[in-house]
């Protein structure tokens, strides 16, 4: 009952990789970077190469705040986007799932750009992707490189891709990427931006050509930012556009189906479309909320005490309910912008 089996014991191997890290030694790393750094380690117990040379506590940063392992969304969470969802399976997850038919002359291009007004799902499609393709992903913003990174960007992103390629498949998602890859600012640019704005292509370059099942997705507001090296290694660029009258019909619907509260007519579904167009997906997230408070005011209004308050006491959800949540939730698109991404569709998206 007491045997022991001669195997070396964990903390045994940390001391060995941590010691190969960035030079540190194992006194001067904490508990959880430890932790982290031995959740990177291989089989055989050892810290990736590539992984080797940088600094513990950003690959701990990339770890825990930029990795995702399971980002549990699925194409039937997104609302509409048949066209997208379309181009996206055949033009990246069957490649991820299976890399040894997408190769030669079907290997995909490693860079999908995701663009169009703000709330639309681009987020959820690159989650969704990485979910499909049973992927890790990883998600960051490209604002957050340049300001809460000053500095340190350029090294936050060599961890960035070191760690993914230890995850593959994965999935690097970069939002704003036009604060990262924008064509401005080259005159008086800053020397840090530029320095980040080369490793960031470096790294892209770096596994667009080999064969590593790494893919990198870009999303923004702004394409027309973006410069012509960005185009080049983002090869599709989806048009993201606002949800079809049907697309938001279903968010309204699944959204209080959810908690058990859908109550509402074809008819009451119907009139919501006709007064919310030009809402985003995430507009309309927020009218839904707004709307599902209606019953609970109502009661409160009456007299009910919050903390006595029952389910039953609360009516349904209704088309008032919507109307008055209308005057609180305006769609946050103009119609000027809406023509800026269709021209740029025209002239760079992948239309098929
Ligand atoms: P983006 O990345 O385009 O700015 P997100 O993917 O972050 O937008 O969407 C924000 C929120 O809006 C989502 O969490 C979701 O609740 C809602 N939403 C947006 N578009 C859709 C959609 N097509 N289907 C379902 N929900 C959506």
């Amino acid at each position: 009952g007491n045997f022991v089996p001669p195997i070396k014991s964990n903390e045994g191997n940390v001391g060995n990789m941590t010691s190969r890290v960035a030079g540190k030694s194992d006194d001067t790393l904490g508990d959880s970077t430890k932790k982290c750094l031995e959740m990177l380690c291989g089989p055989d117990g050892e810290l990736p190469e590539k992984l080797r040379n940088l600094e513990p506590r950003l690959l701990e940063h990339v770890s825990n705040e930029i990795m995702d392992k399971d980002p549990n969304v699925r194409w039937n969470d997104i609302a509409g986007l048949e066209h997208a969802k379309k181009c996206v399976t055949e033009m990246v997850i069957w490649p991820l799932l299976r890399p040894d038919i997408f190769k030669g002359c079907r290997s995909p291009g490693k860079g999908l750009l995701l663009f169009g007004p703000p709330g639309t799902g681009k987020t959820m499609i690159g989650k969704a992707i990485a979910g499909e393709a049973k992927a890790t992903f990883f998600y960051i913003s490209a604002s957050s490189l340049t300001s809460k990174w000053i500095g340190e960007g350029e090294k936050l992103v060599r961890a960035l891709f070191g760690v993914a390629s230890c995850r593959q498949p994965a999935v690097i998602f970069v939002d704003e990427i036009d604060s990262l890859l924008s064509q401005r600012k080259s005159e008086g640019e800053h020397e840090s931006s530029r320095r980040l704005k080369t490793q960031f292509l470096i790294e892209m370059e770096g596994f667009d050509s080999g064969s590593e099942q790494i893919l990198l997705i870009g999303a923004t507001n702004r394409p027309q930012e973006l410069d012509e090296a960005a185009r080049r290694r983002l090869t599709k660029r989806l048009y993201i556009p606002l949800p079809s009258s049907e697309a938001r019909a279903w968010i309204v619907q699944n959204i209080l189906d959810k908690d058990g509260l859908f109550k509402l007519s074809r008819e009451d579904i119907d009139g919501i479309c006709n007064l919310t167009e030009g809402y985003s997906g995430s507009d309309m997230k927020n009218l839904v909320k707004d709307a599902s408070m209606g019953p609970l005011r109502e009661a409160l209004k009456q007299g009910i005490e919050i903390t006595k308050l029952k389910k039953e006491d609360m009516r349904a959800v209704t088309v008032e309910d919507f109307e008055s949540a209308l005057q609180e939730v305006r769609p946050s698109v103009s119609l000027n912008e809406l023509g800026t991404y269709e021209e740029w569709n025209k002239q760079f998206g992948s239309l098929s």
